[in-house]
């Protein structure tokens, strides 16, 4: 019997970590894993989450239609019913073609991989979300990062200056940006999506923050990917990211993309809570109104910077953002220390917008405090 409790001989662990060295390459035995923070009873502001759970009709609508998913049945590989709920709650018209992933995280390795050829260049401002940096560096990509200006703005003139020095195949905007919570202004996109030879992906993983998005205009340009999630209007944990584009891109990134990369749940849940997309609406909006208040009673702290967000989180520059989030956790309440991650981000805070009643508890501890 192939019983795994029965004693065998095991590898010895040295043996075993020479085998790793030797096989896995430098960059990736350098990396640490994403770090994700274990949350359990705390105030949760560190993720982007919609803190707003579900009426109990849309629950019971879950369970129902998950109650008739065939599990002994792959998923329909192009996700057809998902696209055609996307496309009538985005209004979206049948000329723009749709690719679906698991999570928007898996669209950046999606596109990653499809300009994967020797010598390309991944570009974006700096900071940005972590992982066009990563995934590009995983695909042996070189990646350039454009310094924000100081007051984390975009610096226009130093993206068009690299861009025409490296010709990148692939440039991330995250539209608005992560962790800065800043939305570069349009026009700018608009000279970027001009002058960069390959790729321009727009990513609005917060458009539902934003006044301002590219999807309507996405057939305007010749290269233009729009990218977005549901993760942060209410379903982070189904896992669904799509991308937009012209059919001729969305046919070539299509053959990079893993089959059944969106599993049946996922795709019997998401219509439904689509149908519900009033509720998300109102918690958005919900969300934009805390965000002002929030931003406005964190700048009135002693030598406190809040920079402007368009995103359902806000960044603070604070006087000491290692200690600030220790006493944060001690009183139970959990936020992004990115301090560390890029010098213009020196003793920032990465702050999620939760509920009004987390959104108190965040000012209470930090009014003790500060
Ligand atoms: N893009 C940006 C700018 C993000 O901030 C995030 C999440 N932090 C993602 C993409 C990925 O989101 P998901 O994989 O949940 O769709």
């Amino acid at each position: 019997m192939n019983d795994s409790r029965t004693a065998r001989p095991r590898a010895d662990p040295s043996e075993v970590a020479a085998r790793v060295k030797a096989t896995i390459r430098p960059k990736i035995r350098a990396l640490s894993a994403y770090p994700v923070a274990k949350a359990t009873g705390m105030i949760k502001l560190d993720a982007m989450e919609n803190p707003y759970g579900l009426s109990g009709e849309a629950r019971a609508e879950i369970a129902a239609a998950v109650a008739n998913v065939r599990i002994n049945r792959y998923p329909d590989g192009s996700g057809d019913d998902v696209k055609a709920a996307l496309r009538q709650s985005l209004a979206l018209p049948d000329d723009v073609a749709l690719v679906l992933g698991n999570g928007s995280d898996e669209l950046l390795q999606l596109l990653t991989a499809a300009v994967a050829k020797p010598g390309a260049v991944v570009l974006a401002p700096d900071p940005s979300f972590v992982l066009y940096r990563t995934i590009a560096e995983l695909a042996n990509l070189r990646y350039v990062g454009v310094p924000l200006r100081d007051d984390l703005t975009l610096d226009l003139d130093g993206m068009l200056a690299a861009i025409a020095r490296d010709r990148p195949a692939l440039v991330w905007l995250a539209y608005p940006n992560n962790p800065t919570g800043t939305l570069f202004p349009a026009a700018d996109v608009e000279r970027i999506l001009a002058a960069a030879p390959g790729i321009v992906a727009v990513d609005e993983a917060y458009y539902a923050f934003a006044d301002a998005s590219f999807l309507p205009r996405v057939l305007e340009f010749p290269n233009l990917v729009v990218v977005r999630t549901v993760s942060k209007i209410g379903m982070a944990g189904v896992r669904l990211g799509y991308a937009a584009a012209h059919p001729a891109w969305i046919a070539e990134i299509d053959k990079v993309r893993p089959p059944y990369n969106v599993n049946s749940l996922t795709q019997a849940v998401v219509p439904v809570l689509l149908k519900h997309g009033d509720l998300l609406g109102e918690q958005a909006a919900a969300i934009r109104r805390e965000r002002a208040r929030v931003a406005a009673a964190l700048a009135a702290l002693r030598r406190v910077t809040v920079f402007p967000s368009h995103a359902n989180f806000v960044l603070a520059r604070v006087p000491d953002a290692d200690r600030w989030f220790a006493t944060l956790r001690e009183a139970g309440i959990l936020v992004k220390n990115v301090n560390g991650w890029h010098p213009l981000l020196a003793n920032c805070l990465r702050i999620t917008i939760g509920t009004p009643a987390e959104n108190n508890a965040l000012l209470d501890a930090l009014a003790r405090y500060a």
